[in-house]
């Protein structure tokens, strides 16, 4: 039987330097859950979100990812381009648009985040601080993640489940009231599609909880760590051909470009990149094993297949858009020759 389905079609404005989620619904009857290539076009008013001038507004829709959405009856959530009138050009601030495409390019997102309540991290008193950092990271116990969170975080990874997202795992971090989920995608866009679409449920469940989600990269000063999402990274030839040659000689692509990926992996990452809690400072670039104090983390894994296998950029920030960290990353690899 024919149902009218709930179609939230999702997309990022034009705010800069980060972007941020916008969404409206659009009613349609089809016979069953529908396919990406059954849903249309559908546009929007750019003038209210930083991406046209009020004289000449709309702005389209493109679709390019489908998922259930587990929170509403017939629901479905749509990623979405933004794309000029003509449908075809994607409009400047349409990120993913500009990712090289590569089916071989998988990525792994490690998003960190707060959840806030009261202007302060859940489980922080009133006044003052708590107990300085130590227990918190993969800790349990009132005492460390306070009343609230744990019931969110796990809502959170039931609905992101639910709606297909590929989590690989989530855990508390170093700071009180901080929280990390990991996201694996193949394909050079998926993972960060997913990591948009799971901000997304974040973001809608935490208003029934009066809980803001705080994404700074260093929202607490002093002692306390800021939030990253590292970047994991492997292509076709780095986890089949790989060697220490075309290693090194990524390596020096990554440095040559070092202030290019800064430039997109997050705003007031200097706050962040400091040298302290576990990272580079944020004019060197570095590289070494199992090192979390580097610019890029080689993975033991790496080395015992002859440099085969994937990369950890530590650099990019909680704040930072996935897509255009994945559409650097891309970039500066496609630089490097193949022997
Ligand atoms: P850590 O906190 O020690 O950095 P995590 O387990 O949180 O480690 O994150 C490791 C990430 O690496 C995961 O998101 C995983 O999906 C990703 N990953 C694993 N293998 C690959 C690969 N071949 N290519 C890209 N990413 C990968
Ligand atoms: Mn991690
Ligand atoms: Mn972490
Ligand atoms: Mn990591």
């Amino acid at each position: 039987m024919p149902q009218k389905y709930k179609l939230e079609y999702i997309w990022l404005d034009g705010y800069k330097p980060v972007p941020n989620l916008r969404g409206k619904t659009l009613i349609k009857e089809f016979p069953d859950f529908p396919t990406l290539d059954q849903l249309p076009y559908w546009g929007f008013d750019g003038s209210s979100t930083q991406q046209a001038e009020g004289h000449s507004s709309d702005c389209a829709l493109k679709p390019v990812a489908i998922f259930p959405d587990p929170a509403r009856t017939n629901g479905a959530l749509v990623m979405c381009e933004v794309m000029m009138p003509d449908k075809v050009t994607p409009h400047p601030s349409n990120a993913r648009a500009t990712i090289l495409d590569d089916e071989g390019a998988w990525f792994g997102f490690e998003q960190e985040y707060f959840l806030y309540q009261d202007g302060r991290p859940l489980g922080f008193p009133e006044q003052g601080f708590p107990a300085p950092q130590g227990t918190y990271y993969t800790s349990v116990g009132y005492g460390n993640v306070g009343h609230l969170a744990r019931g969110i975080v796990d809502e959170h990874l039931d609905l992101c489940l639910a709606a297909g997202i590929n989590h690989e795992g989530i855990n508390a971090e170093v700071a009180k009231g901080q929280w990390e989920f990991q996201i694996f995608g193949k394909g050079s866009k998926r993972a960060a599609d997913e990591v948009w679409m799971a901000r997304y449920l974040l973001y809608r469940l935490c208003e029934k909880h009066k809980v803001d989600v705080e994404i700074h990269c260093k929202p607490i000063k002093g002692d306390w760590n800021g939030s990253g999402m590292h970047a994991n990274f492997s292509t076709n030839y780095m986890r089949e051909t790989g060697g220490k040659e075309y290693f090194e000689a990524l390596m020096s692509a990554f440095e040559k470009e070092k202030m290019e990926h800064i430039a997109v992996y997050g705003p007031d990452n200097h706050l962040r990149l400091t040298g302290l809690h576990e990272t580079a400072a944020i004019d060197k670039f570095s590289y070494g094993v199992a090192d979390r104090g580097a610019s890029i983390r080689i993975p033991h894994s790496f080395m015992e297949n002859n440099y085969r296998g994937y990369l950890e950029d530590r650099r990019p920030n909680s704040q930072g858009d996935p897509y255009q960290i994945a559409s650097r990353i891309l970039k500066t690899i496609s630089t490097v020759p193949l022997p």
